[in-house]
Formats: C-alpha cells, sequence, structure tokens
C-alpha cells in the first residue's frame, strides 16, 4: 500500500483529493476528467515504449499501442472534422511547438496576440522558446472595446508580413473570428495556426465556430473544455501531415504517453456523445450567469461579456488587486487565478483582474441558480476581507456546498 510505502506522497495525494472535493474550482483550464480517463492515465499502457508512428515504430510490441493510437487519431478527426491528426504532444505547448516546427525557420516571423492581451507563452513571449526561437510581432486588443480589432489585426499583418498568424488564446472570452483570421492569413501569404486549446470543448459541441477547414494548424490542449488527459494535439490539412508527424519525432518528443494517448482515445469517445454537447451548453450558461451576477454587484468585466466559459473581472474599482483576491478566495475554498486586465497598470505578479472560468463546477453538476450562490459568497468575501468571522463562515458554507457535487460520485 502506498501509505506505507510512501507516507509523504500519499499524504499529498490524500490532500490534494480532500482540497479537490472541499473546494469550488474556477480556474477555466481546470476540469475534472472521467473515471474511466483516470483510470487510463494509471494504466500498463505507460510501461511501454513506442517511439515512432502505429506500423512504424522502433520498438517491438507494439501491436496494442498501435490499436490505441490509431483509434485515437481516428477519433480525433472525426470529432474535428480533420484531415490529420498527431495526439502524441505531451502538452499544448508541445503542440504549439511541432506546428511551429513543421513549416517554420528560426528567425521567422510570427504574428500573435499579446500575452498582455489574453495570448499564450508559447505565441512568441520573449523568454519562451517561440519568442528565443521566432522573431514574434503582437496583435493586442482594442483599449476601448477590450475585443480583437481584425482591421487592425490585417493592418499590423500586412505591415510585418509575418510567416504564420497565431490565433486563439489563453483569456479571451469572445468569439475569435476564424474566418477574418483565415482572410488575413491568405491576403499576406501567411501560414494560419489557430490554436483552440481553451475553446477545444466549445468548438466540439459547435458552440464556437471551428478553425479546422480554414487554418493549416490547429493546435489544443485535451485537458481543458475538452474534459480530457492532461496532453495536446495538432491538426492539420494533409499537405502537412509528414512534416507535422516528423516535427513530433524525431523534432521534439521521444516516447509517446501511450496511457495518455489512451486516455485521449477515451476523451475524444466521450465528446462524441450527446451529453457532451449538453455539457458545453451548461458551462456557457453557467459563464454567463455568473457573469451577470457579478455585473450586478458592480463589477466591471473585462470587454462587458462573455460569450464562452470564462470571464475577466477588473478589480479596480474594488480596491483589491488579482494577487491579493485570488489569495482572498482561497482562503474560503474558492479557486481562481489573477490574471492582467488589458493593458494592466499592475506586472503580471499582482494584477488588477481575476480570471473565472466554468468547466469543472459544471463538471460537477452545478447549474445557474449555484452560479448565483457562488458569487454572492465571493461577493461577501470581498466586502468581509478584515472580518475573520465572516470568512470562517462563508469558508464553512462552501466546504458544505462543494460536498453537495462530489468529484467522482460514487467513489
Ligand atoms: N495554448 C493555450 C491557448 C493555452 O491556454 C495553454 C495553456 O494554458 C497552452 C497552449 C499550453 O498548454 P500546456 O499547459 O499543456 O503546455
Amino acid at each position: 500500500m502506498l501509505k506505507n510505502i510512501d507516507e509523504e506522497v500519499y499524504n499529498a495525494l490524500l490532500c490534494e483529493q480532500k482540497k479537490q472535493r472541499d473546494t469550488i474550482g474556477l480556474i477555466p483550464s481546470e476540469n475534472i476528467v472521467s473515471r474511466d480517463v483516470l483510470k487510463l492515465m494509471g494504466s500498463v499502457f505507460t510501461n511501454k515504449y513506442a517511439e515512432g508512428y502505429p506500423g512504424k515504430r522502433y520498438y517491438g510490441g507494439c501491436r496494442f499501442v498501435d490499436e490505441i493510437e490509431n483509434l485515437a487519431i481516428k477519433r480525433a478527426c472525426m470529432l474535428l472534422g480533420a484531415e490529420h491528426a498527431n495526439v502524441q504532444p505531451h502538452s499544448g505547448s508541445q503542440a504549439n511547438m511541432a506546428a511551429y516546427f513543421s513549416v517554420l525557420k528560426p528567425g521567422d516571423k510570427i504574428l500573435a496576440m499579446d500575452i498582455l492581451a489574453g495570448g499564450h507563452l508559447t505565441h512568441g513571449l520573449k523568454v519562451n522558446f517561440s519568442g528565443i526561437f521566432y522573431q514574434a510581432v503582437f496583435y493586442n486588443v482594442e483599449r476601448e472595446t477590450e475585443e480583437i480589432d481584425y482591421d487592425r489585426v490585417r493592418e499590423i499583418a500586412l505591415k510585418e508580413k509575418p510567416k504564420m498568424i497565431v490565433c486563439g488564446a489563453s483569456s479571451y472570452s469572445r468569439i475569435i473570428d476564424f474566418n477574418k483570421f483565415y482572410n488575413i492569413s491568405q491576403e499576406v501569404g501567411a501560414y494560419l495556426l489557430a490554436d483552440i486549446a481553451h475553446i477545444a470543448g466549445l468548438v466540439v459541441a459547435n458552440l464556437h465556430p471551428s478553425p479546422v477547414h480554414l487554418a493549416d494548424f490547429v493546435t489544443s490542449t485535451t485537458h481543458k473544455t475538452l474534459r480530457g488527459p492532461r496532453g495536446g494535439l495538432v491538426l492539420c490539412k494533409k499537405e502537412y501531415s509528414n512534416k507535422l508527424d516528423n516535427s513530433i519525432i524525431p523534432g521534439i518528443q521521444g516516447g509517446p504517453l501511450m496511457h495518455i494517448i489512451a486516455a485521449k482515445a477515451l476523451a475524444f469517445k466521450e465528446a462524441m456523445r450527446p451529453d457532451f454537447f449538453d455539457y458545453q451548453k451548461q458551462i456557457i450558461k453557467n459563464c454567463k450567469k455568473l457573469c451577470e451576477e457579478f455585473k450586478n454587484r458592480n463589477y466591471r468585466i473585462v470587454s462587458g461579456g462573455t460569450d464562452n466559459h470564462l470571464f475577466v473581472i477588473d478589480l479596480r474599482n474594488k480596491r483589491i488587486n488579482g494577487n491579493e483576491y485570488e489569495k482572498l478566495l482561497e482562503e474560503v475554498g474558492i479557486i481562481t487565478n489573477k490574471n492582467l486586465i488589458p493593458y494592466d497598470p499592475q506586472p503580471p505578479s499582482i494584477t488588477s483582474g481575476l480570471r473565472i472560468g466554468t468547466p469543472l463546477v459544471t463538471s460537477r453538476g452545478m447549474k445557474e441558480n449555484d452560479m448565483a450562490l457562488i458569487a454572492e459568497w465571493m461577493d461577501d468575501t470581498l466586502k468581509n476581507r478584515e472580518n475573520k468571522k465572516v470568512l470562517k463562515d462563508i469558508a464553512k458554507k462552501v466546504r458544505r456546498f462543494a460536498h453537495e457535487f462530489p468529484i467522482y460520485p460514487s467513489a
């Protein structure tokens, strides 16, 4: 038993389990996988080395992992309507690296969303490989609307002539117009990469337009709204399939994580079920409701609202910064993350905003009326930040409430 073999690891595991059970998780990039996905991640597939691709491995004994990987590839293509899928990236970051490596050379120019506006590290940040290998230029959101101004993106693209345009974000609450990005990329002769890490589940459920028939490469994580194991995925047009596969191995990875690929195969199947569509619909309903509840309490929401699974609160009129509010909320058992607002006067370690998302709470079965309660507790927490007794009371309510929505109900 683990407890007897390694008490430290055992205790950390128990604490994490308890924390997940006792708290309300509102980090938009987190979710709760099904029990079977969880099981596959801890399965014997982890024992197998399988460098290469199905039918072309550098190791023997790959018959069953070949079956699994073929299944995962077939299902990824079906699910998202893609011509080619590579299910081996260990993470979303490696999915992006693989897509870049397929067609770019060091020094090439990429145009992507500024991380300060909601983009990701791998979209050209100076201290990330993407900013080290490539010359990154950025588009921002507009000051007034806090949304992408596609005319402005076009202007920048025409001026900068990037080799690749990257669209997709980590913190953007509005629909992304992939058609407009496609038209711009065509006009300037750039490759188009759509990173749908955050919105993949919504795209699968047709609740957000898909970039798959437009972009040369579509990258994603599998663990956010898609509700699969922690990992990455790249889709591409057939013409790039060899380049993409070679950029993963031998390019940037050795042995694929076959236990994760098995879990991806299952998660893709789960995402084909009608209840997955209902789940994604509920994520958006919950998010809009939670957002409205904050607006009703005089919180300013970046861009005025949300079309998807997340929104960002501007805390400047509440006399608290993102870092302080994140920590305060954690005290009462509500887990969120500080986030920059567009043109934030604060640095990323402080921030003026808080990013909130509903994929995880929706997986636990929470509905709109539950969002009203959560907003009330969050607001009460802020109003009573100096009152330890009130905070303790809220923490108790949060814990009791969280227990009404077990993570793995029959466990
Ligand atoms: N792309 C986007 C838009 C993301 O939000 C993220 C993760 O937050 C990633 C890529 C990277 O994924 P990972 O954390 O698996 O490397």
